[in-house]
């Protein structure tokens, strides 16, 4: 069985990844991938807003990185591509590095929840104890909702996201993720299989199999995504994600190029 592409992967810009893109590209050669895409954090209008992504001047360094990656390794397919963080009022920006350089994809991500928590940061762990986490995985997914109605992603990334240090609402959330996933469906947008959260407190990938099961209902495409912050986790956990999905019902996924989409066997 050939393995789907990894399209979800950093480097050392973002201030918290190890590792040049040529070696992940060299791993992801070694455990058997085809094709994977770079999508480390992208920089924000203003580069004092957080210290996890690259400033908006190393832009060029981390395009030329990759391009490095794919003059190194040309048996391999490498997208260029940014996971955006998705705020609102943030819609003109994220057009303004759209328009920068011939990008295969955007991956569309909720890390904050209001301008100053994002809700994976373990440094605001305990933010969590302020907060009922119903109305937290509320707010988030009002905001992923969002991210997919914009246009501006072709995927959205680790779609429950919440759950990664465990907090889980006693409620249930099954009203947010129909909203979302009719969204997604609507405009068009895939969501990823990441396989990070199996690495993460929550043991699990993002999104749930609640989740995937509604998605795969609605028509919604997917991608695949370790969410490598080193070279060693490319590829990592996708046997048992390829699993999940076809237990799911899917039987395709998603290739970017250009931003165009085309779906292949899973
Ligand atoms: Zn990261
Ligand atoms: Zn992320």
């Amino acid at each position: 069985m050939s393995l789907p592409a990894d399209y979800h992967m950093h480097t050392p810009l973002c201030r918290h990844a190890a590792g040049e893109p040529v070696e992940y590209a060299k791993h992801a050669v070694a455990v058997g991938l085809t094709e994977i895409g770079f999508s480390d954090h992208s920089p924000m209008a203003r580069d004092d807003f957080d210290n996890w992504r690259m400033n908006a001047s190393q832009l060029d360094e981390y395009v030329e990185k990759v391009r490095h990656a794919q003059r190194d390794f040309p048996q391999l397919t490498i997208r260029l591509a940014l996971e955006v963080d998705y705020l609102p009022g943030h819609e003109d920006w994220i057009r303004d590095l759209a328009a920068r350089h011939p990008w295969d994809y955007f991956i569309g991500s909720v890390h904050y929840v209001s301008d100053s928590w994002d809700i994976d940061n373990p440094a605001k762990l305990s933010e969590w104890n302020q907060r009922d986490a119903f109305e937290v995985w509320s707010d988030y997914f009002d905001r992923l909702t969002m991210a997919a109605e914009s246009k501006l992603f072709e995927i959205i990334g680790h779609a429950d996201l919440p759950k990664k240090f465990g907090h889980r609402p006693t409620r249930d959330c099954t009203p947010f993720y129909e909203k979302f996933l009719a969204a997604a469906a609507k405009s068009g947008c895939a969501i990823e299989l990441n396989t990070a959260g199996l690495r993460k407190d929550c043991r699990e990938i993002y999104p749930s199999p609640e989740i995937l099961r509604l998605a795969f209902q609605r028509g919604v495409p997917i991608t695949f995504g370790s969410d490598a912050h080193a070279p060693e986790e490319v590829g990592m956990s996708f046997a048992e994600a390829v699993q999940l999905a076809r237990d799911v019902g899917f039987r395709e996924c998603c290739q970017f190029a250009k931003r165009k989409n085309r779906m292949i066997k899973l």
